[in-house]
């Protein structure tokens, strides 16, 4: 191993210790694969050390690569056993993605913009994750031709819960979502029961817009 990959594994150890572990996230599958993913693939190489600080870094086209405690948070809420069909909604950098695809059987994923959704494929490709398909469009509708989906996660800011991703749950699926205002979102997991939508309140969170048909209109 080169020095310089060595000392990204140690950057990522400690993000997992310090930021992860530290604010109570003891789920060993997901911090396992928090270790191993170089999260500084997913960014520019000018900001790859930035990759692994306690904050979301740009990825261009004003959007960001979330922070690493809230793609732990969002990630552990799904509640994933490692058998789930899954789908994401803002494919962004595709390092969400990829945490998923190490942790469960298949992941589908849409991102509105075109060119990050083209550079997600290209690193996800360079890592070897192949239980991925990604598209290009409005995931505010979901994929419904790959549902149902054991797990959603909206990781783009929606004004209210759009229809279409719930009613693409599967039975005892889950989905979680930051819904608010533009400035502060409540973070919100929806799990579908019998014929009832259960809703649990996670807290306070900040993501840029979803947008789209039943997010904003930009
Ligand atoms: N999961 C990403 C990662 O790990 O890098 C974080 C992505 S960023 C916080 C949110 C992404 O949602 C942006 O890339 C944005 O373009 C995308 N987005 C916003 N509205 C969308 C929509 N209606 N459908 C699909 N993607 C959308």
């Amino acid at each position: 191993m080169s020095l310089i990959a060595n000392d990204y594994s140690v950057r990522r150890r400690r993000m997992v210790e310090e930021q992860i572990v530290r604010r109570g996230i003891k789920d060993q599958r997901l911090l396992k694969v928090m270790k191993e993913i170089p999260r500084h693939f997913f960014v520019d190489e000018a900001l790859a050390v930035q990759a692994y600080g306690d904050h979301p870094v740009n990825i261009g086209q004003g959007q960001t690569i979330s922070q690493p405690y809230i793609v732990a948070l969002m990630t552990h809420s799904l509640g994933l056993l490692g058998n789930e069909n899954v789908l994401e909604i803002g494919t962004g950098s595709g390092y969400q993605t990829a945490v998923l695809a190490k942790l469960v059987d298949w992941v589908y994923s849409i991102e509105r913009i075109t060119e990050l959704s083209r550079r997600a494929q290209t690193v996800l490709e360079k890592l070897k994750i192949f239980n991925v398909n990604l598209t290009v469009g409005d995931g505010t509708k979901g994929w419904p031709e790959n549902g149902p989906y054991d797990a959603i996660i909206v990781t783009a800011g929606a004004p209210v819960l759009p229809q279409d991703l719930t009613s693409q749950l599967a039975q005892g699926g889950r989905l979680v979502i930051p819904v608010g205002d533009r400035h502060l979102q409540t973070l919100l997991r929806i799990t579908r029961k019998g014929g009832k939508l259960i809703k649990e309140e996670l807290g306070g969170c900040r993501f840029v817009d979803l947008i789209g048909e039943y997010g904003w209109r930009r």
